[in-house]
């Protein structure tokens, strides 16, 4: 009795398995089309005005959506209503950057000097060939998504512009927020997930070393801010090297130094800017200590005044929930093939996703959009996604969605 009623069981879920791949046949070719006007007109950070227009007036025909009315500036929220249950979240970023394009493609961009040059193109198209799909079978979605189409990822004030604008307020809180970067480092039909840190805090710091100005001849006479801040250069890079514990990830790089105006002179001061990239918030806060005192120390032996520090601290470090990911990657394997469903390790690049993430367990993997042996970059002038991965998309993220409302 027991095995029939398993047996049963398992035919039923079997079947509640709706034919996804069907489904993402039947929708791609309107979203190939999406994906092709998007990529033709890019749109840099927080003027997507004719990329929202234009999401706006695909989501209106999409059965079972509701545009959610908002002070979203550029972008745009929409709720997928399926049977009573939870709510999820997908984002899709959607601005362009500031780069001439030079891929040779017949829908190449139209808009002088800019480019989805880091494929945010294949975001949106594949949010939207998603959310048909799942529109598609609403009446056995077993709760709804909420869409979050978010500008201005490049500069980093999208995700916290939704955030404050209130995207997840007046009962809108999702149980999670799930998306994806393309990316070349993986080949089209491959996922790439990192599990905890993926994505660093993205601050800088910007350091004015005083000194006493003079004749270049005489440098006894002066007190030499150049000196200094070469000696300051040093002892930042030992920071990370000597004073970081090798486990937290952390990186120190002076990218600008600017100061003095010919060469027998010596300045009265110097300013130099640095990154500071770091995972956990214990090593952020410590290593901005650690320079404070290293400036101050070096300052001090060679008797000049106390330099000046700014720190900026900017997007926030991305952490991907371990059993999100490890849910997720179920589905990868399944859709995809164990083999493609590939890991990445942490980096110290930004991504404004990890705000959401602060609110609701979070999760972004990479979809591969590389054709086998190509050498591409992102934010390069010869980027191409492959567009195989539109349709690929399209299948794993509606699965995705679908698998996390079942779970929960
Ligand atoms: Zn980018
Ligand atoms: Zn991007």
């Amino acid at each position: 009795m027991t095995r029939v009623l398993f047996i049963l069981l398992l035919a039923a879920t079997v079947t509640a398995q709706p034919a996804f791949q069907e489904l993402v046949d039947s929708n791609l070719e309107q979203t190939i089309t999406d994906r092709r006007w998007l990529h033709t007109n890019p749109e840099l950070s927080n003027q997507e005005f004719n990329t929202q227009t234009y999401l706006r007036d695909t989501i209106l025909e999409i059965p079972g959506i509701e545009l959610i009315d908002g002070d979203w500036g550029t972008g745009l929220v929409a709720i997928l209503h399926g049977k009573p249950g939870p709510l999820i979240a997908w984002r899709a970023d959607i601005d362009g950057l500031p780069i001439t394009e030079d891929t040779g493609l017949p829908f190449s961009s139209i808009n002088d000097g800019v480019m989805h040059a880091c494929g945010h193109d294949i975001h949106m198209s594949v949010a939207l060939g998603a959310m048909r799909v799942l529109s598609d079978i609403r009446d056995e979605l077993p709760g709804s998504i909420l869409w979050i189409f978010q500008p201005a990822e490049e500069t980093g004030a999208g995700a916290f512009q939704m955030i404050e604008a209130g995207v997840f307020d007046d009962g809108r809180l999702p149980e999670c927020v799930l998306a994806f970067h393309d990316h070349p480092t993986f080949n089209t039909g491959e996922t790439g997930s990192c599990s905890g840190w993926s994505t660093a805090n993205v601050d800088a710091v910007k350091i004015t070393v005083h000194g006493k100005g003079g004749h270049g001849a005489y440098p006894h006479k002066s007190v030499d801010p150049v000196t200094i801040a070469a000696q300051i250069v040093l002892g930042l890079n030992s920071i990370v090297a000597r004073q970081i514990d090798v486990n937290n990830h952390a990186v120190i790089s002076v990218g600008k130094i600017n100061g003095g105006t010919k060469s027998n002179i010596i300045p009265d001061k110097v300013i130099m800017e640095a990154t500071i990239r770091t995972h956990d918030e214990k090593t952020r806060n410590e290593i901005q200590e650690r320079i404070r005192t290293t400036c101050l120390g070096i300052a001090s032996a060679a008797g000049a005044p106390e330099p000046e520090f700014e720190f900026f601290n900017g997007t926030p470090g991305g952490y991907n929930n371990p059993e999100l990911v490890a849910q997720c990657r179920e589905v990868f394997a399944r859709v995809l093939g164990p083999e493609n469903d590939q890991t990445y390790p942490p980096g110290m690049g930004g991504e404004d996703f990890s705000r959401f993430g602060q609110v609701v367990p979070g999760f972004q993997f990479r979809l591969g959009v590389a054709p086998e042996g190509k050498d591409m970059t992102l934010h390069s002038p010869n980027f191409h996604a492959d567009e195989k991965s539109v349709g690929i998309g399209m299948r794993v993220v509606s699965e995705l969605l679908f698998d996390q409302l079942s779970r929960r």
